[in-house]
């Protein structure tokens, strides 16, 4: 069996950013508290936890005075009452994320509806909504547009695929525009995920079996297994090396690993620590 890892795999640069916030922000205040997980990941959540770390549900659940805010960012409004409150906030929101953040209060300003290419039940997709105005929505399928709709703009979520984007900017310029006058796209596709979805898809070309590492509610990591899946090699999402079942792996002579953006390396090792046993 040969074991093939991504040259372009786990934590991105806006993940490793929230961790060091994170860890610096613990050791100095004693305690912390993060609004929803701090990245989608549990086994980094663990780990921060084991430190001092809280993860609350809303700003009504604080005890203490130093409020972490996720790299995937939060809505506008809790941003606002989480800076009235008086709290100390550290804000780890990705400087991509913010970006695209900056991009959807742009487009609301200057009069366009905006429209997010993304997951609506998403954490970052309700931030970037929320920065868009009222009549701002998310979409992953063309929508139709009212006959008195005249500027529109569009964005990403950060971690989509740049392909699937790609195929729904054409969809749309092939679609009844109605009474549109004006289109305004901003790829806010974020370089990392692009890198790791391109080194997953090459490394699944050459290989029998795909293990793609991360939470499961990691949106990053849903994408990176889709893109294996896509090229028609068998592709399984894990977390950790335990749900890795040996009935899976054995038998197959070339193996791919990718990982998440929130992965961490250590969880990468166990599960090829655990194929190596059975080399
Ligand atoms: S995947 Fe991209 S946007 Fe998301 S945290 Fe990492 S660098 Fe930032």
């Amino acid at each position: 069996m040969e074991v093939k890892l991504a040259s372009e795999r786990g934590f991105c640069f806006g993940v490793r950013r929230a961790i060091d916030l994170a860890e610096k922000a613990v050791t100095e205040c004693g305690s912390l508290e993060s609004l929803g997980a701090i990245v989608h990941n549990r086994q980094v959540v663990d780990m921060l936890s084991a430190r001092g770390m809280r993860i609350i549900g809303s700003l009504d659940e604080m005890k203490g005075d130093t409020l972490l805010i996720p790299s995937h960012g939060v809505k506008q409004e809790i941003m606002d009452k989480a800076e009235e409150s008086g709290l100390n906030v550290i804000d780890a929101t990705c400087p991509i994320v913010r970006n695209a953040q900056q991009v959807a209060h742009k487009l609301y300003e200057e009069g366009f509806m905006v429209l997010v290419f993304g997951d609506a039940s998403h954490t970052e997709v309700k931030g970037l909504l929320s920065r868009a105005g009222e009549g701002a929505i998310a979409v992953t399928e063309v929508p139709d547009f009212s006959k008195s709709l005249r500027r529109i703009g569009i964005l990403s979520q950060t971690t989509q695929s740049r392909k699937q984007f790609a195929t729904f900017l054409a969809q749309l310029m092939d679609s009844e525009l109605s009474s549109l006058a004006e289109i305004r796209i901003f790829n806010t596709v974020c370089d990392a995920t692009a890198k790791r979805q391109q080194t997953a898809l090459e490394l699944a070309s050459k290989v029998d079996l795909m293990l793609v590492i991360g939470g499961h509610d990691s949106a990053n990591t849903k994408h990176l297994a889709e893109i294996c899946r896509s090229t028609g090699v068998n592709t399984l999402h894990i977390e950790t090396a335990g749900e890795l079942n040996p009935s899976v792996y054995c038998g197959q002579s070339r193996i791919g690993i990718t990982a998440g953006a929130s992965t961490p390396e250590w969880v990468v090792e166990e599960v090829v620590g655990k194929l190596e046993q059975s080399l």
